[in-house]
């Protein structure tokens, strides 16, 4: 048996977008290779019927509902390694998602089985999957065979799309699953909104983009502070997207949204091929850079030689002054 198993995240009575995508490609490709389409979700008494069988329309055939605590990886690894154990699973596939990576390490450990991360897409071939990944920096592209089942397959975030389809309803099936000690030992203590999730970047006059320059995912304050001081948007490269520094909303290029605002300003950006194809049309392009010859500069309007941590907070002070602020 070749079933496909993932995983759906819910909050407040919606399933999360990123997880309903593995969830979708899931339940495709197990059409391909003649198994079932699995999805395992935990959460207490708002797991209702009514929430879990509508996963039929994204092309779950059985919902595994399990009762623990929701958000946290490791209760999530012991009801599924149930499941794929006792339900013989081929595979499972997350979304990408930091929960998705947790929770697809955490069930690589328990069952020994062989993972594959940063997919972008997934073939089925003779009855198996193959998963297909970039390495060497996104230079080149792999297909990755599993020699033994189970085998893990972790996405790059938002590399499956969410398909949903009229109709379908999918049996939901309550597992009884005795959590590990280690697994009951953390608590949700808060749920905080991932920021700038909602950006609108298209539609925004003035952006201020940060990079991998920025250093860590608080790097991004300085270009907030910034692009409030200008009445801007902050947008972002893929490499602080796949790093998980900010949202994938916001990021320009090739792989995510092109834009053309009036001043687009880049701080700790190189300016690869892939971010220049999204934001070339930009009236006026305005680069941060402490290394002289970062391509960025070749297609900049104005350069800046330096480190943004000394020049983005006087660049903001120097606004608010100028505004009267
Ligand atoms: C198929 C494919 C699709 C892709 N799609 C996209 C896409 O849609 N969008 C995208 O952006 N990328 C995309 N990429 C990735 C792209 O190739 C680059 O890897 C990425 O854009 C680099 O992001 P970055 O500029 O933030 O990081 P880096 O290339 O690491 O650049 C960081 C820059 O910060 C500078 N810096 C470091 N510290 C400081 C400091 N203190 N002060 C000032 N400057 C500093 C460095 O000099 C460097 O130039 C794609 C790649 C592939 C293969």
């Amino acid at each position: 048996m070749s079933g496909i198993l993932t995983y759906a995240l819910h909050y407040e009575g919606a399933f999360n977008k990123n997880s309903l995508g593995a969830v979708s490609e899931g339940a495709k490709l197990a059409k391909e290779i003649g198994g079932e389409a699995g999805v395992v979700v935990v959460g207490g008494d708002d797991l209702t019927d009514e929430l879990c069988q509508p996963l039929g329309a994204f092309g779950a055939t059985k919902v595994y509902r399990a009762k623990a605590a929701e958000g946290l990886g490791a209760p999530v690894v012991d009801v599924m390694a149930k499941v794929i154990t006792e339900e013989d699973y081929g595979y499972a596939l997350f979304g990408g998602g930091l929960l998705g990576f947790e929770i697809g390490a955490g069930l690589t450990a328990r069952l020994n089985a062989g993972v594959t991360m940063e997919v972008t897409e997934v073939k089925a071939q003779d009855g198996k999957l193959v998963a297909v990944r970039p390495i060497l920096q996104d230079s080149a592209i792999v297909d990755v065979s599993y020699v033994s089942e189970p085998g893990i397959i972790i996405g790059r975030l938002n590399a499956f799309e969410a398909k949903e389809e009229a109709g379908g309803s999918a049996e939901v099936i309550d597992v009884d699953v005795q959590l590990e000690e280690h697994s009951t030992k953390a608590k949700m203590v808060k749920r905080g909104e991932q920021r700038g999730a909602d950006v609108n970047i298209e539609d925004a006059k003035t952006l201020v983009a940060g990079g991998r320059g920025l250093g860590k995912a608080e790097g991004f304050d300085l270009c907030e502070d910034l692009a409030g001081a200008l009445g801007g948007t902050v947008a972002a490269t893929r490499a602080v997207v796949d790093a998980g520094w900010y949202p994938y909303a916001a990021q320009i290029g090739q792989t995510g949204k092109t834009v053309a605002p009036k001043l687009y300003l880049a701080a700790g950006i190189s300016g690869a091929i892939q971010h220049k194809v999204g934001m070339q049309s930009s009236e006026n392009i305005v680069a941060i850079n402490k290394d002289p010859n970062a391509p960025i500069f070749e297609f900049s309007d104005l350069g800046v030689v330096g480190d943004l941590n000394k020049i983005l907070p006087k660049l903001t002070e120097a606004v608010k002054a100028k505004k009267g602020g």
